[in-house]
């Protein structure tokens, strides 16, 4: 398992939001995985994939392996195109996700809680809603996870008392989840000012014409926070049928405003039904929406960009005969999750290769389906394609350099993970292994702030550290040691992470 950073999990490490903990308990899984796997399986942290210095290109792994799948998920989050999308005051969500998480690409990020008391998000996804329920949840619960200090102590200078999420469509529309909508409006001391328009408007259906999962969602909504809005000291609101146009500034530097126009429904909704409950949920569901030219403004110095995310290829793919569909952003598969050259004809069902198969090549997760769902379906499709691998592999089905699975000779002289260590030493990566990620995972359970580590580590494998003046290679430290530098190094000391 090759992996960028120096420690695996990825989303579930970095995104899922640090007040849902027991989600983060899908990482149990590979470390059962590790723990049984009696020396079967690597993990190599710290360790890019592509062309450039200090990475490891694709055709080092191809060599040395049968099969390669790539799950490596969405790494970017789409933009909406609009002007003023770089302002002072406009977020992406997925780094605000990254900075309360500790993901060391965003450890400085820097996003001013104090510009004012209104936060536009716009976009409607459970991403919006996990940015909206951190920025308003009370501190003191979420000191109890195990989100970034330097969030915490932002979040203690917070001016934000009221969060406005925005949707280009209804709320029927919406891709938020019930779990999370019933979180928000559980949330101590928050109240849920209803939109402008009214329910009946938006809804347009009759509630009990509504399929289950929606006439839950609109009850849910109807009903509103447990804290009534009078009451209440923070507030959050969904707007609907709104499309963002442009982020306004006055001077071109700071935000001032967002500006919208305002939408309607392509037909009314009442005209999509046909009383059959799963074809009532798809169409309302998939409901579109025109624009009425008819515009508007919120004025905030403070919007979050939630607009979903996005795949890119990795370097190298082409050369390994990897194909990328960029407007899809994702690896073309046959749904199975085998890997189709479009140029190699089409694929065929589960458990019948076609020549449009890229022999031993495989993917899963968002770069397989697109960057939705929640974990857990995340989880299944990657069981589907890890039994899809395993039964091509015990059915001969080619693999990479015409290697042909369980038992075929044509696999002898790929030396595996010993053979990709060789090379990675010799590029001067310093991966990390499962058993130092493990030493590191001991000492974060004793409450250990890794993502200092992280940073320092960074520097070390890079340009030196950039928190003390020590240049070139230095021993693994912690941002504390940097004051001491003749300490012995923390991590050195504690975890024997020695140079490779
Ligand atoms: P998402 O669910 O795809 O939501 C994206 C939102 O952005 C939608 O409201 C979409 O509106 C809107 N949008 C897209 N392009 C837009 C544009 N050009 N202008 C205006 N609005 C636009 O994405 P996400 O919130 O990033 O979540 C990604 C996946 O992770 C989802 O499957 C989500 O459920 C999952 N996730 C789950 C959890 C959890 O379980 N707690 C937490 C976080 C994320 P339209 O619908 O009109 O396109």
């Amino acid at each position: 398992m090759f992996e960028h950073l120096p420690v695996p999990y990825g989303l579930a490490r970095y995104g899922v939001a640090p007040d849902h903990p027991e989600v983060k308990r899908c990482t149990d899984t590979l470390e059962n995985l590790a723990r049984e796997s009696s020396g079967n399986f690597h993990f190599v942290g710290n360790c890019p994939i592509g062309d450039g210095p200090e990475e490891l290109p694709l055709t080092a792994i191809t060599s040395q392996f049968d099969g390669l799948l790539f799950a490596y998920g969405a790494s970017k989050d789409k933009r909406l195109h609009i002007p003023g999308e770089d302002l002072n005051g406009v977020v992406s969500a997925r780094a605000f996700v990254g900075w309360y998480n500790g993901l060391p690409e965003y450890a400085d990020l820097d996003v001013d809680l104090t510009a004012g008391d209104t936060a536009v998000v716009i976009g409607q996804g459970n991403v919006a809603l996990d940015v909206t329920r951190t920025l308003l949840a009370p501190l003191e619960e979420l000191r109890k996870t195990d989100i970034n200090e330097e969030t915490v102590e932002a979040l203690s200078r917070s001016q934000v008392r009221e969060v406005k999420v925005i949707g280009r469509r209804g709320p029927l529309q919406g891709p938020y989840t019930i779990k999370e909508l019933r979180e928000l409006m559980h949330l101590p001391n928050v109240g849920f000012a209803s939109p402008p328009e009214g329910w009946e408007d938006l809804l347009q259906v009759p509630r009990k014409k509504l399929p289950r999962q929606l006439k839950r969602i609109a009850e849910l909504l109807e009903k509103g926070s447990t804290t009534p809005l009078e009451s209440s000291e923070k507030a959050w609101q969904l707007g609907f049928l709104r499309s963002p146009t442009a982020f306004l500034s006055e001077g071109g530097e700071k935000l001032k405003a967002v500006g919208f126009e305002k939408t309607e429904y392509a037909r009314p909704l009442t005209d999509l039904l046909t009383g059959e409950p799963q074809s009532d949920l798809n169409a309302l569901r998939a409901a579109k929406v025109q624009s009425t030219g008819q515009k508007g403004l919120i004025h905030t110095n403070l919007a979050f960009r939630s607009v979903g995310y996005q795949s890119e290829p990795l370097a190298g793919m082409q050369e390994i005969g990897v194909p990328f569909d960029v407007a899809k952003g994702i690896i073309p598969n046959d749904r199975w999750g085998r890997v189709l050259s479009p140029s190699l004809g089409v694929g065929g069902s589960a458990s019948e290769l076609t020549a449009g198969h890229v022999p031993g090549m495989y993917c899963a997760g968002w770069v397989k389906r697109g960057p939705t769902g929640v974990i857990a379906s995340t989880m299944d499709d990657a069981f589907l394609t890890a039994d899809v691998l395993a039964g091509d592999w015990e059915q001969h089905a080619l693999f990479l350099d015409g290697g042909g699975g369980e038992n075929e000779s044509t696999s002898v002289g790929r030396a595996g993970y010993e053979g990709v260590v060789q090379e990675i030493r010799r590029r001067g990566i310093r991966s990390v292994s499962w058993k130092e990620w493990e030493k590191v995972d001991a000492e974060e359970k004793n409450g250990r702030r890794f993502d200092e580590y992280l940073r320092c580590f960074d520097s070390w494998t890079h340009e030196g550290c950039r928190y003390c003046s020590t240049a070139g290679t230095v021993d693994l430290h912690t941002h504390d040691d940097c004051s001491e530098a003749s300490k012995p190094a923390f991590w050195q000391q504690h975890f024997h992470l020695d140079c490779p």
